[in-house]
């Protein structure tokens, strides 16, 4: 930061946000991002300095892994030290996915790292990307006495900022597409922009920023519906190389009571392979016991994904596996909350 005014970088992945309207052909393409202030001029009366960089060949979301997550974690580990403040733009439809598995990625943060993305084009007449963007760098350039509000992975979308490892995507179609339901926001947009300093996370600044790169692969998601049958259960259960699995169940954590399931469960983590039960609901949680429904999860060892979402589930399984912790220790490690993303 030069005379007090906080550096931004802007990380452009893809999404419908970089993308102009070719009103001849009607068509979606991406334009050129280091030409961003030329399509929206009212970055250059931002109170920041604005870099930008983008990936050599942007993505739509539904092309994002693990391996991007790591390269844009690598883009931000480069500038730490001289930028105050990180835009990322993704696509929105695996945004939550993406800003969840960042919030892990980047132990002992202590800068903002703002994730938003548009349903409409910049190039579009009603777009919503202006807003979001230019109010994302102000969440990112936000500071007081000095030292920057936000200390975490937030998401920035349509007037609301949340934690990002509390979000997910719930509209294709409304600006207001997502939702942070078991958590409050961190912000709004009005009139001024205000921050919920109650619910913001504090870092310890004495700690230097890490990378934890070592994402497992072998990870499923299990979804339940009433009807799923043993042939199905067994199969995604038993694919060889299989090392964790996330259990989407019903209501507070409920599953059917046939003997077979249960037994395929209990054989799975007698195979060392932990089963993460989270709720199919948008909100709420896990509470195993509750009913007898989730009693024979509990006896089988199912760990409980409390309120936890799906996508934060599936990258802090990724992140725990990739330490090799003993498998007894697991269960304790993950029903602790390591970046905010459950209670
Ligand atoms: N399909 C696009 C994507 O997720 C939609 C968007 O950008 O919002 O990349």
């Amino acid at each position: 930061m030069k005379n007090n005014v906080p550096d931004i970088l802007l990380i452009y992945t893809g999404g419908t946000i970089g993308m102009v309207k070719d009103y001849e052909s009607n068509a979606l393409k991406p334009f050129d991002f280091d030409n961003i202030k030329l399509k929206i001029p009212e970055l250059k009366l931002l109170d920041c300095r604005i870099e930008t960089t983008a990936f050599s060949n942007p993505i739509d979301s539904s092309d994002m892994s693990p391996k991007y997550w790591v390269m844009i974690a690598e883009i931000i580990e480069k500038r730490y030290q001289d930028i105050d403040g990180f835009v990322v733009l993704t696509g929105t439809d695996t945004m939550s996915y993406t800003a969840s598995a960042l919030s892990f990625i980047l132990e002992n943060l202590s800068k903002p790292v703002i994730f938003t993305g548009s349903q409409l084009p910049i190039g579009d007449l009603r777009t919503d990307a202006k807003e979001n963007l230019i109010t994302a760098i102000q969440v990112a350039a936000a500071r007081k006495n000095g030292v920057p509000i936000i200390q975490e992975v937030g998401l920035y979308f349509e007037y609301k900022l949340y934690r990002a490892n509390r979000t997910t995507k719930v509209s294709s179609e409304q600006f207001e597409a997502f939702e942070s339901a078991n958590y409050p926001h961190l912000g709004e947009s009005g009139v001024h922009l205000n921050f919920n300093e109650q619910w913001l996370h504090k870092a310890d600044n004495g700690l230097s920023l890490k990378l934890e790169k070592n994402l497992n692969a072998n990870v499923v998601i299990l979804k339940l519906f009433p009807g799923i049958n043993r042939n199905m259960v067994e199969h995604i259960l038993n694919f060889k190389g299989l090392e964790g699995v996330i259990l989407e169940t019903f209501g507070a954590g409920n599953a059917p009571t046939d003997r077979w399931f249960s037994d395929i469960l209990k054989k799975t983590i007698d195979r060392e392979i932990p089963i993460i039960n989270v709720t199919q609901c948008t909100s709420g949680g896990v509470l195993m016991g509750h009913y007898e429904t989730s009693m024979q999860l509990k006896e089988a060892g199912v760990i409980s994904g409390k309120n936890i979402t799906t996508e934060s589930a599936i990258a802090k399984l990724k992140l725990l596996l990739g330490r090799k912790i003993p498998f007894q220790d697991f269960k304790l490690k993950f029903e602790t909350s390591l970046r905010g993303e459950m209670d």
